[in-house]
């Protein structure tokens, strides 16, 4: 059975042209800095971001954890939102790795941290405290919905750190869909932070990367730091082929996954006991409660969904989430709405 895959925008594959531009890919050893498809992805994508330069790295997870390590040394501290990808969903890297002491605060439902907790989480200089060194930002915010963050907070909680003499590190796991929603051009979401990472391999689709990017010194130190990691791919280019694709053909369209999304919701939204979640849908996320009146949890009417040929993420007890990418086509919108009625045997 072929699957309308709704679990993440990681399930993307990549597309025909970016499987040729892998296959003619021009090789070096990127250990050596001699592969030039690596060279000129990190090329394009610090210009796109406004930033000096640009490293690859195999995961979004590996491109956090080198920027953490590479503004941190063991025992100081970042702030970050307790609903931080990198508070929640990497394993604990910082610390099991880098002894780097996680400072959360409260994400808002509209997926900002509140500058004046930002203020507050800062370390006076006391022997007693870690140092506080680095602020992250995400944007868009994963698990607040896919919301995107303005450049006016941005700017404004960027400040606040520097203020306090801290860096801010952005995780852009999915920048373009922010600078998409935000009608604005990459940069502008970028060029108050101090370090960025995006990923190549969710709504971009490529099959495997991500970019870390900041000035020429930081990535020096990150281009270290990814060795240490194990991070250095030798002819890595057959994989950077993709993501260059994904940078000049990709972004622009990610529109069409928001409009999806919006579409889907609105389709849903209209079935008896289902709910959109508070603010749903954001950007290429639609979050989607179920009624107890239905008398049906989120893992029973999963598997009837299977059973109809389509894949849900499940975020609770009743809560789904629903992401919307390049492989979910304008026909398949009623088509899912459509599986859900016979799911819920509303038909
Ligand atoms: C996906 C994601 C990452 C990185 O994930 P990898 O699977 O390691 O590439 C980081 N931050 C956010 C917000 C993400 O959604």
């Amino acid at each position: 059975m072929k699957f309308i895959d709704l679990r993440s925008d990681t399930v993307t594959l990549p597309t025909e042209k970016m499987r040729k531009a892998m296959a003619h890919a021009e090789l070096g050893d990127d250990v050596y800095g001699e592969d030039p498809t690596v060279n000129r992805l990190q090329a394009m994508a610090a210009e796109r971001l406004g930033m000096e330069a640009g490293l690859f790295v195999p995961s979004g997870t590996m491109g956090n954890l080198a920027a953490v390590l590479a503004h941190c040394g063991r025992g100081d501290e970042v702030i970050m939102g307790d609903c931080g990808h990198t508070f929640v969903y990497e394993a604990g890297g910082i610390s099991a790795l880098g002894g780097v002491h996680p400072h959360t605060i409260p994400n808002q439902p509209d997926g900002t941290l509140k500058i004046e907790d930002i203020r507050h989480a800062v370390r006076s200089d006391n022997e007693h405290f870690p140092k506080s060194k680095l602020l992250i930002l995400e944007n868009t915010q994963n698990k607040c919905g896919g919301v995107s963050l303005s450049r006016e907070y941005m700017l404004e909680a960027a400040n606040a750190a520097h203020q306090a003499g801290l860096n801010v590190h952005l995780d852009g796991a999915r920048i373009f869909n922010a600078t998409v929603d935000q009608g604005l051009p990459a940069e502008k979401l970028t060029d108050m932070v101090d370090s960025v990472t995006f990923c190549l391999s969710k709504g971009l689709c490529a099959p495997v990367g991500s970019v870390l990017c900041g000035s020429k010194e930081f990535i020096k130190e990150a281009h270290r730091i990814r060795k240490q990691l194990g991070g250095g791919m030798r002819q890595a280019g057959v994989l950077a082929a993709a993501g260059i694709v994904a940078l000049e053909e990709m972004t622009d369209r990610l529109a069409e996954d928001h409009a999806h999304a919006k579409a889907l919701a609105d389709g849903l939204k209209e079935l008896e006991g289902i709910h959109l979640d508070k603010g749903s849908p954001n950007t290429n996320m639609v979050y989607i409660v179920l009624d107890p009146s239905l008398g049906m949890d989120a893992k029973t009417l999963a598997t009837k969904l299977r059973s109809e040929g389509i894949l849900v993420g499940m975020a609770g007890p009743r809560h789904f989430r629903l992401v919307c990418h390049y492989w979910i086509r304008d026909e398949n919108v009623t088509e899912i709405v459509n599986a859900f009625k016979r799911a819920l045997s509303i038909a």
